[in-house]
C-alpha cells in the first residue's frame, strides 16, 4: 500500500517525539508500505512565530508573515528525514513547494490549486521515504504561501489525491473521532467510522480533530482518511464516503462550540434586498455569519438574527449598525457568551423523532434554547454558553451515544 502518514505538532513536539515517529515510519516501511510522511512545526512553533512578529510590528505584512511562519515545517521535515537515515532508512526532505504544492496567492489562507509531485514520485522510485514540510506552498512566481491554521493536514490529503495513495492518515493526539469531547462527556466513546458529511459537520461545530478542508478534498477524491493516535497503535476513525449499515439514520455525534454570539437587526422593512444588504458587508470583511433566523413579518416588519464567533462580534457590528441604519432598521441589540450545542449524523432529518427527542432532553435538563438551525445531518441549538457542557451530556444521554458499541469493526 501506499501510505501517506501526517504527523501533527504535538506528534513531532520534541527530538523524542520525532524520534518515536521515526520509529513508527520505520515500522510501516518495515511492513511493506510505502510511505510518504507529511509533518507539522513542532508544538506551538506557529504560535511563537506569529508572536515575535507581533512584538516587531503592528501589523505583520501578510506575504512576510507567512515567509516567516512557513519555517516551523521546514525545520521539523529535515530532522525528520536526518533521523529516518539514522535509523538506516533512506529518506529526503522537501519543502511544499519542492513537494509540488502549488497555491493561489491568499497569503496565510492560500488554496491549494495543483500538486505536481514529480520529486515526491522519483524519492519513492529510489526507495526513499518523502517528509514533506505540511502547511506550506508557493505561487506560480514562486511566492512562499501557507494554507490556514491547521493546514498540514490539507497538505496530506492533497497529496494523497495526487499520488492516489490508498489511505492517508493523520496521525494526532487523539485516539479519533469521538462521540463527543470526552473532557465533557467522560463516557464518550471512539467512532470505528464517520462519513465525510459528517466530519466536516463536527468540524463545523467545534470538533476541532482535523482541518475541514482537507475533509473536503478526502470526500472530492474519494481519499479514505484514517484519524488515529501517534502515541499508540490501535486503529481510530476511518473518514469514508460510507458508514455501515447499522449505523445509517441515527444521532452518531453531539458537537460543540463555545466562541457565539448573536446580531439581531430589529424591525427591517419586509422587502427584498434586506438581507443581502446586511449580510455583504460583512462577507467582504470575511466574517461567516451562520446559524440566521428570520421571523415571519409583522405589520411589514421582520427581526433578522444571526451568529458569528464572538471575536468577530465588535466588527459585526460596526458593519451592521451602518447597513441597519441604511435599509430603515429599528435598530440593532446583541448578545455574547452564547454556544452552539449540536447533534450530528448521516440520515437525520429522514428520521421521525429526532428533532423532537433533542428538544426534550434539552428541556429535562433545564435549558433555554436561543434560536435552532438545521441542515440534512444536523441540529443545532444555541444555548447560554454556562449551560453547554449539561446540554451535551443530556444530549449524549438521550442518544445513548454511551450504550452501542461503535469502536472499529
Ligand atoms: N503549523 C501550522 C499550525 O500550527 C499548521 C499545522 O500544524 O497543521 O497551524
Ligand atoms: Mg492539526
Amino acid at each position: 500500500m501506499l501510505i501517506v502518514q501526517k504527523y501533527g505538532g504535538t506528534s513531532v513536539g520534541s527530538a523524542a517525539r520525532i524520534r518515536r515517529c521515526c520509529r513508527r515510519i520505520a515500522q510501516t516501511v518495515a511492513a511493506g508500505h510505502q510511505v510518504v510522511a507529511v509533518v507539522s512545526a513542532m508544538g506551538r512553533t506557529t504560535d511563537r512565530l506569529i508572536g515575535l512578529a507581533h512584538q516587531v510590528s503592528s501589523a505583520p505584512p501578510a506575504r512576510e508573515l507567512d515567509m516567516l511562519v512557513a519555517n516551523g515545517e521546514t525545520i521539523t521535515a529535515p530532522l525528520v528525514a536526518m533521523c529516518l537515515q539514522d535509523r538506516g532508512l533512506p529518506a529526503v526532505s522537501l519543502s511544499g513547494p519542492q513537494a509540488g504544492v502549488l497555491t493561489s496567492n491568499h497569503h496565510s489562507r492560500a488554496r491549494i490549486q495543483e500538486v505536481r509531485p514529480t520529486r515526491v514520485l522519483e524519492a519513492l522510485d529510489q526507495g526513499r521515504v518523502p517528509v514533506v514540510a505540511g502547511f506550506q506552498g508557493a505561487t506560480e512566481d514562486f511566492e512562499i504561501t501557507t494554507l490556514g491554521r491547521g493546514g498540514s493536514d490539507t497538505t496530506a490529503v492533497a497529496l494523497a489525491a495526487a499520488l492516489g495513495a490508498d489511505v492517508c492518515e493523520i496521525l494526532t493526539d487523539v485516539d479519533g473521532i469521538m462521540t463527543a469531547d470526552p473532557r465533557v462527556v467522560p463516557e464518550a466513546r471512539l467512532l470505528g467510522h464517520v462519513t465525510y458529511e459528517e466530519m466536516l459537520e463536527l468540524a463545523s461545530v467545534g470538533a476541532k480533530v482535523m482541518h475541514p478542508r482537507a475533509v473536503e478534498i478526502g470526500e472530492l477524491y474519494g481519499v479514505p482518511i484514517h484519524v488515529r493516535s501517534s502515541f499508540h497503535p490501535r486503529p481510530g476513525t476511518m473518514i469514508v464516503s460510507q458508514v455501515p449499515m447499522e449505523n445509517r439514520k441515527r444521532v452518531r455525534g453531539v458537537a460543540q462550540d463555545l466562541d457565539v454570539a448573536k446580531v439581531t437587526v430589529l424591525g427591517v422593512p419586509d422587502r427584498p434586498g434586506v438581507a443581502a444588504a446586511v449580510f455583504e458587508p460583512l462577507a467582504e470583511a470575511q466574517i461567516s455569519a451562520d446559524v440566521i433566523v428570520q421571523n415571519v413579518s409583522t405589520q411589514g416588519h421582520t427581526d433578522l438574527t444571526f451568529t458569528v464567533a464572538e471575536a468577530d462580534l465588535e466588527r459585526s457590528l460596526a458593519l451592521v449598525g451602518p447597513a441597519a441604519a441604511r435599509v430603515g432598521a429599528a435598530g440593532v441589540s446583541h448578545s455574547a457568551g452564547l454556544a452552539k450545542v449540536s447533534i450530528v449524523g448521516t440520515g437525520m432529518l429522514g428520521t421521525p423523532g429526532i428533532a423532537s427527542r433533542m428538544f426534550r432532553a434539552l428541556a429535562d435538563a433545564g435549558i433555554n434554547i436561543e434560536m435552532i438551525s438545521t441542515s440534512e445531518i444536523r441540529i443545532t441549538c444555541i444555548v447560554e454558553r454556562g449551560g453547554a457542557a449539561a446540554a451535551v451530556r443530556a444530549l449524549h444521554r438521550a442518544f445513548e451515544l454511551d450504550q452501542v458499541a461503535l469502536a472499529p469493526a
